[in-house]
C-alpha cells in the first residue's frame, strides 16, 4: 500500500535507522491485536501511551513504527523507525496522502443522528455502480476516519466516510483529510450540546463539512432547518435539500409504515416506489440522502431501488426483541436526544398494533444536555401523542421532571414513574403490565441500561 520511503517523505520525518526506503508496509494499525506481518505501527496515546507497545508490535509481525519526538520510552531495536513530531497528526497526514494517492470519489456524511444508517445506506445504493469501501462499525473520528482512510482497498472507486463529532473543530479536520465531493447532514439534533451550547452552535459544528467539500461539489441538507439557511448562503457548493414536507428539492411521501418495512415515493421520481428494510419513517430521510446521491453520480433509478432494497445494516440500533410473553419490543436505547425521541415518538405512534394491543412507551433520561436538560425533558410532553399511546412508563432522574408536566396534559394514559433506584420496582412494572398482543418501545441514553432491562424481560 505504501512504502517507508513514501510514509517518510509525506511526514517530513526522520528515520532513526537508516533502512531500505522500499519496503513495503502492508497495513497501517495503532492496535497490537491487530498488527500483522509487515505492518506499521501507529503509537497513539489512549488510556495507555502506544509507545509502551512497540515491542509487543514487532513480536506480531511489524516492520516499522512511528516514534513521537522526545518521549521517554525506551528505543526498542529490530524495527523501522520513523520519527514524527505527533503521532495522532501523522496518522492524518498519512491518511490525506493515501486517500489522493488511490483517488476514490469520496462522500462524507455527518449529522446528530442518522450518520452509520446513512453511511451504510449510501453504500448499499453506490456499490451498485461502483467499487465502493466505507466507514467500518462507528469509525467516524478524528482516529477513526483516517484509520478508515488507510484500510480501503488499493482499488477501492469511491469512499464513503461517517464523520461524527462531540465538539466543535471536530469535523473541519475530518473533512480537510477527506476532501468530499459529496458531503451531507442528515439532521441537527441535540446531541452534545452540553459541549456546543445550542442547536445553532451544532448547526454551525455539522456544516465543518464543507471546509473540505470540493468548491464545485454538492451538499445534501435537512430542508426547513433555519439553522442551516443561513449559513448555506453564498456558498459555491450545489445545496440539495430533503424532508417529507413536500417543499424539498427531493421530498418524499411515505406509503406504508410497518414493523420491519418502510415504502414510500419521492418526488424526483414520479411513479416509482422505494422501500427500505428497517423501521422508522425517519430512516426515509437517510434514504433520501442516499437516493440524492446516486443520483449524483448517476445511477438508474433501478439501482438505487435494488440497493436500498438490500440494506445491510452495519449494526441495528432500533431493533425488534420479543419479550418473555411473546409482546414485541422496539429496543431504541442506545442513545437520545429530544429531536430523535420526538421521531421515533411519532413512528412507533403509527406502527399498527393488534385490536385488543397497547402501545407503551418506556423513556429514560437523555444524557449530555447541559443546562437546558430539565426543560428538555419537559418538552416531551408534546412529543406524545396522548391518542395513540395506551401506557407511559418515565424512568430516571430528569424524566422526574417530566413525570411532573404529566400532571398538566389532562390525559387519562396511565403513567409510572421510576426513579433509577427503583429498576426492580420498573422491571415488575412491566412484567404486570406488558400482554402477549402489546408493543413496547423503549428510548434513552445508552447510561440508562434500557438494553440491560429488556434484557431482563425477555427472559421467561
Ligand atoms: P453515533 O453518533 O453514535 O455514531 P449515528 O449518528 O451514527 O450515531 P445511527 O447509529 O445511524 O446514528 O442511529 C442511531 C439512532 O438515531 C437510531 O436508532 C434512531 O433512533 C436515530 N436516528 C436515525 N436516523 C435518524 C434521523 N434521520 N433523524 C433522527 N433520528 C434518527
Ligand atoms: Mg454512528
Amino acid at each position: 500500500m505504501l512504502t517507508i520511503g513514501e510514509v517518510v517523505e509525506v511526514l517530513e520525518a526522520n528515520l532513526l535507522l537508516e533502512k531500505n526506503l522500499n519496503t513495503e508496509i502492508t497495513s497501517v494499525e495503532f492496535d497490537t491485536r491487530k498488527v500483522g506481518e509487515g505492518s506499521l505501527f501507529i503509537p497513539l496515546k489512549g488510556a495507555r501511551d502506544g509507545h509502551e507497545f512497540v515491542t509487543q508490535a514487532i513480536e506480531q509481525g511489524a516492520i516499522a513504527t512511528l516514534w513521537e519526538k522526545g518521549n521517554p520510552h525506551t528505543q526498542p531495536s529490530g524495527i523501522i523507525m520513523i520519527e514524527v513530531i505527533d503521532v495522532l497528526q501523522a496518522l492524518q497526514d498519512l491518511a490525506h496522502y493515501f486517500v489522493q494517492k488511490i483517488n476514490p470519489r469520496v462522500v462524507g456524511v455527518t449529522g446528530s443522528n442518522g450518520k452509520t444508517t446513512t453511511k451504510d445506506m449510501l453504500d448499499s445504493v453506490l456499490s451498485q455502480a461502483f467499487k465502493t469501501y466505507k466507514t467500518q462499525g462507528n469509525y467516524n473520528n478524528d482516529i477513526g476516519l483516517p484509520y478508515t482512510i488507510l484500510h480501503m482497498p488499493i482499488d477501492t472507486e469511491l469512499l464513503v466516510l461517517e464523520m461524527g463529532m462531540n465538539h466543535k473543530d471536530e469535523i473541519r479536520p475530518l473533512s480537510l483529510i477527506a476532501e468530499p465531493e459529496l458531503a451531507a447532514i442528515t439532521i441537527i439534533g441535540e446531541s452534545h450540546i452540553e459541549y456546543l451550547g445550542s442547536r445553532q452552535g451544532i448547526a454551525e459544528a455539522k456544516m465543518e463539512i464543507v471546509e473540505g467539500l470540493s468548491l464545485t461539489g454538492e451538499l445534501i441538507i435537512p430542508g426547513n432547518e433555519p439553522l442551516l439557511e443561513p449559513l448555506v448562503k453564498g456558498l459555491s457548493q450545489t445545496i440539495v435539500r430533503f424532508g417529507q414536507e413536500g417543499n424539498e428539492d427531493i421530498s418524499a411521501t411515505i406509503v406504508e409504515s410497518s414493523k420491519h418495512s418502510v415504502t414510500f415515493t419521492v418526488s424526483v421520481f414520479p411513479g416509482e416506489t422505494f422501500m427500505i428494510p428497517i423501521v422508522g419513517d425517519y430512516n426515509v430521510n437517510n434514504a433520501l440522502i442516499a437516493i440524492q446521491a446516486g443520483r449524483y453520480f448517476g445511477l438508474e433509478v433501478e439501482q438505487i431501488k435494488t440497493g436500498l432494497a438490500q440494506l445491510n445494516l452495519t449494526q441495528s440500533r432500533a431493533e425488534w426483541v420479543k419479550a418473555w410473553n411473546g409482546a414485541d419490543i422496539l429496543n431504541d436505547a442506545y442513545n437520545a436526544n429530544p429531536t430523535a425521541m420526538s421521531l421515533v415518538l411519532e413512528t412507533f405512534s403509527q406502527i399498527e398494533v393488534e385490536e385488543d394491543g397497547k402501545r407503551i412507551v418506556v423513556l429514560a433520561d437523555m444524557g449530555e444536555l447541559g443546562e437546558q436538560s430539565q426543560q428538555m425533558h419537559e418538552e416531551m410532553l408534546h412529543a406524545i401523542n396522548f391518542d395513540a399511546i395506551h401506557h407511559i412508563i418515565l424512568y430516571g432522574e430528569w424524566m422526574g421532571y417530566l413525570a411532573d408536566k404529566m400532571v398538566t396534559a389532562d390525559t387519562l394514559v396511565p403513567i409510572d414513574y421510576f426513579n433509577k433506584a427503583e429498576r426492580l420496582e420498573l422491571v415488575a412494572r412491566l412484567r404486570e403490565i406488558i400482554l402477549p398482543t402489546d408493543l413496547v418501545l423503549f428510548k434513552g441514553s445508552n447510561s440508562m441500561k434500557l438494553s440491560e432491562i429488556i434484557k431482563e424481560i425477555s427472559e421467561k
